[in-house]
């Protein structure tokens, strides 16, 4: 991260758009994206952001707003890349993709809001080099003129998606993720943001405590959302987990149980024969709390579609009698119908 940072503040020059505000952003599979301005359209390219939202959370986004929460043991890692994968090499207009460590999650894409970020089917790409974009040395002047451009950027609207839901795209995913070591933290960190950049406040457990054992806290007023996040362990933990988790938070947060909305996120889902969904439908039924369930790959679905999905307003309920949260994320997307994703228990347990 420090490295990334370094790299990105010693600039000497600033993109400047040469043409008129967009009006919508158009992202494409495997093709850069587009933007519309009074009936024209033209390919997006990268305006080497002052404050590149590709790559760095703001402090004030890695913070919830219920302030009950404050001493919350947050992280605040800012990365957006959860593999370190974007660089901006000192001298370079803009940043890259180094495309052997991009897992294609999409996460950078979401962040850009010119929508300068696509995936080539394998990794993210940033794409630069458009003559509607000059770069100019980074005076004042140009500094305030590419700040004024970006603010307006920020209001436009996104369609489309990065990547089609899809066996080959969750291949990618997972089988990139499988070849590649990660940090302890990894987790948390890209369950965290893809939270955020779905539209939800989410904050993390600082790495290393181990005094308090909440993965991540999902804010979305007045809803409270937990995560237990299990990619390595054994998932059947992760149930009883969440009722400390819950019993932690009422008792000394004084948070009411009734708003917190609790969620175990996992790699894949357990087999449909072990103790997991069944335990779900006993929590249910006799403790009257429901447990959702979420994995990487839903999430990185919905992230791809450029939806917005506050926690609040989604049911993804899942237990032995119906272990499946595919007809949930058809309903997000649009009743859109999903693939069958036979390899992978991204949206249900393997046949
Ligand atoms: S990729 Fe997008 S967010 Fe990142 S520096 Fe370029 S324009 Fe800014
Ligand atoms: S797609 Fe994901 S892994 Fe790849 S550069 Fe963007 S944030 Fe990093």
């Amino acid at each position: 991260m420090s490295k990334v940072f370094k790299q990105q503040t010693n600039r000497d020059t600033v993109g400047i758009r040469l043409i008129n505000d967009p009006e919508l952003i158009c992202h494409n599979p495997q093709r850069e994206s587009t933007y519309e301005f009074n009936g024209h359209s033209c390919v997006s390219s990268c305006v080497g952001c002052m404050n590149p939202l590709c790559m760095r959370f703001s402090p004030d986004e890695l913070k919830l707003s219920d302030e009950r929460l404050n001493e919350f043991p947050a992280d605040i890692d800012d990365s957006v890349c959860p593999m370190n994968a974007i660089l901006w090499e000192r001298g370079d207009s803009t940043p890259s993709v180094v495309s052997e460590r991009c897992i294609n999650c999409g996460i950078c894409a979401r962040r850009c809001p010119i929508g300068a970020i696509y995936s080539d089917g394998n990794s993210a790409v940033v794409h630069a080099g458009e003559k509607e974009v000059e770069f100019r040395p980074a005076t004042q002047d140009n500094i305030e003129t590419h700040n004024r451009q970006m603010h307006a950027l920020y209001e436009c609207w996104h369609t489309g998606q990065y990547l089609d839901v899809s066996e080959a795209s969750i291949d990618v995913l997972y089988k990139k993720l499988g070849e590649q070591q990660t940090e302890a933290q990894f987790p948390n960190l890209i369950i965290r943001n893809l939270f955020l950049v779905l539209g939800n406040q989410c904050i993390i457990r600082r790495r290393g405590d181990v005094y308090f054992r909440i993965d991540a806290i999902i804010g979305d007023n007045p809803v409270i959302g937990i995560a237990e996040v299990e990619f390595h362990k054994d998932s059947l933990e992760s149930p009883r987990a969440i009722l400390d988790d819950i019993a932690v938070l009422s008792a000394r947060y004084g948070i009411d149980k009734q708003q917190i909305k609790p969620f175990i996120v996992s790699l894949e889902f357990p087999n449909i024969r072990t103790e997991y969904w069944r335990v779900l439908k006993d929590i249910r039924d006799v403790l009257g709390i429901r447990i959702h369930s979420l994995s990487l790959g839903a999430l990185c679905m919905l992230a791809w579609k450029f939806l917005n999905v506050p926690i609040g307003t989604v049911d993804f309920y899942a237990d032995v009698d119906s272990p499946s949260i595919k007809d949930a994320i058809e309903a997000v997307c649009n009743s859109r119908k999903l693939p069958d994703l036979k390899a992978y228990a991204v949206l249900e347990p393997k046949k």
